[in-house]
């Protein structure tokens, strides 16, 4: 598919959705397009689904009389036809490669408004599906409807019955005893504990969970990232214990990745964190080489919000439960080594080590219940399929 004049006329008339384009990493791990399908669903409405190899990262513009997905870091697939359902308003769908964005383009037989989040969906791999962009959407209020004929609806397989999956990353372990209080408690056998809590309380409540470690061993950062990856999680926690060089410092932090840190202080925070790497322990070797992560995909937009969709859910529902919050924004942004995948997720300094109170709630039974109790609410807040 030619990618020039069609493109050109098109992109003054765009008025894609408001987004951030962040910085990309110096590798691209592609993602693929797999399928493309139309079908009707109840309401009349038009569905377009876009199966992708790996998690898509995707923007929305609406050009006359066209919709137009690109999808960032995504090859065309040249030998596709795209399945077209009878009825719907789609008459023609073409790909447009540009470098590494791949734009979907769907020619409409009739105008459409903006589509509402809530009709578009982006659902994790099942059966025999990848990974599924389903968006929704009918003609233009105010203008003539078609006289669309009964076809049978064609719809997708949902995830209905799959259960969506959690990994949660107990920080540290093994040589890495992460930070130390004054009286001795280690970072890395509190947010053990936590996480264990936290894998009985959401398997409970229905998810399917992994803990990246559950004793007290050592693993790199990628190797945590990677978990997340293979598990094919819709959700990574990366649970830590902070410490300030002010011993009066206290309370919980949240953090979500980007390249660029949002302040000096998380700046620090991701480079302590991500020392971790440093402690030099043999034997893993062989699982680095089977790690392969979509490292520039994180980058864009649809993990990068969901992410921080996700970390403002966290945030709130620890101050629901008059936990104690660092003072400084709900949500800050740092590089953090761990959170380097295509998992949307947030790691959470669960509060401070290196302050005494502090220090004897995170060792205590029932604070860490709280705590717990806290973060199985957000998950279950967090809107999984968007
Ligand atoms: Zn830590």
């Amino acid at each position: 598919m030619k990618f020039t004049r069609r493109t050109l006329l098109k992109v003054t008339g765009l008025s894609a959705v408001a987004i951030a384009i962040l910085p990309r990493m110096a590798f691209a791990a592609r993602n693929s397009l797999r399928t493309v399908r139309t079908g009707v669903q109840p309401g009349n409405k038009t569905r377009l689904v876009i199966e992708t190899a790996s998690r898509p990262s995707y923007t929305i513009s609406y050009p006359t009389n066209q919709l137009v997905i690109t999808l960032a870091n995504t090859s065309a697939n040249t030998s596709l036809a795209p399945a077209m359902a009878a009825g719907t308003l789609v008459t023609a769908i073409t790909q447009a490669q540009s470098g590494d964005k791949l734009q979907i383009i769907a020619d409409l037989s009739r105008p459409i408004n903006e589509i509402p989040r809530d009709n578009i969906m982006l659902l994790s791999p099942n059966g025999d599906n990848d990974y599924r962009l389903v968006i929704d959407f009918t003609g233009a209020t105010g203008t003539a409807t078609t006289a669309a004929s009964a076809t049978p609806a064609k719809t997708t397989k949902t995830t209905a019955g799959r259960k969506y999956v959690v990994v949660i990353d107990a920080g540290h372990g093994g040589k890495d005893p992460g930070c130390i209080g004054k009286g001795g408690t280690q970072e890395k056998t509190v947010v053990l504990s936590v996480a264990k809590k936290l894998k009985n309380q959401l398997d409970a409540a229905g998810f399917q969970t992994y803990l990246t470690r559950s004793n007290d061993t050592y693993l790199k950062l990628a190797q945590r990232a990677a978990i997340g990856e293979k598990k094919h999680a819709d959700l990574f926690l990366s649970l830590h214990a902070n410490a300030n060089p002010s011993r009066a410092m206290q309370g919980f932090s949240i953090y979500t990745l980007s390249e660029k840190a949002s302040d000096e202080e998380a700046a620090k925070l991701a480079d302590a964190e991500n020392a971790a790497d440093k402690i030099d322990v043999s034997g893993f070797e062989q699982f680095d080489k089977d790690i392969r992560i979509a490292l520039s995909s994180l980058q864009q937009h649809a993990v990068a919000e969901m992410s921080v969709e996700y970390a403002n859910g966290v945030a709130s529902a620890f101050k629901r439960a008059k936990i104690k919050q660092q003072p400084g924004p709900d949500v800050r942004h740092a590089p953090f080594a761990v959170l380097r995948s295509t998992v949307p997720g947030a790691l959470l300094e669960l509060g401070h080590l290196s302050n005494a109170s502090e220090e004897k709630l995170l060792k205590s039974s029932a604070h860490q219940d709280k705590l717990v109790a806290a973060i199985v609410k957000s998950v279950k807040a967090y809107n999984f399929d968007v």
